[in-house]
């Protein structure tokens, strides 16, 4: 089920602050348990880390497009992906639908990268990537839904 956002935030009237944007897609965690495996929801709603060369995704050559396991928004292609060794899937560039912010946790400081539709943790970007962009998108397999290309 998908909450619609009603007019007139219910958030700030609470005393919250609205620094960051809402998402389009919100459930409750009972809600996204209920649609989710235990990994997806450590994944993308704990912003969990699957084991290295564990997911589904990270030796995936299919070609064909990966979507946000949690609210299916487009999220990278297979034209992107490269074999970065990690044993995460790894994306030089994304689609519109990732949204990138500061991640401090664990003492270090990261660009976290996560679903811009329905807040879900993706993974992080780092600067190591191939050209053309230099930029590596080290995504978990739990945060993905692969759609191999028809032909
Ligand atoms: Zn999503």
């Amino acid at each position: 089920m998908i909450t619609v956002l009603t007019v007139g935030c219910t958030a700030q009237e609470a005393g919250q602050e609205m620094t960051t944007q809402t998402p389009v897609v919100q459930k409750t965690e009972k809600e996204w348990k209920a649609i989710l495996t235990d990994e997806q929801y450590r994944v993308t709603r704990e912003a969990g880390t699957e084991r290295a060369f564990s997911g589904a995704y990270w030796d995936n050559k299919k070609k064909g497009e990966y979507y946000c396991v949690c609210c299916g928004e487009h999220l990278f292609s297979s034209e992107t992906k490269f074999d970065s060794g990690t044993g995460w899937p790894s994306f030089y560039s994304c689609s519109d639908g990732v949204g990138e912010r500061t991640d401090d946790s664990h003492g270090m400081r990261r660009t976290e990268v996560y679903c811009n539709n329905c807040n879900a943790h993706l993974g992080h970007v780092f600067s190591d990537g191939p050209e053309p962009t230099g930029l590596r998108y080290c995504i978990n397999s739990a945060a993905l839904n692969f759609e191999a290309k028809k032909k």
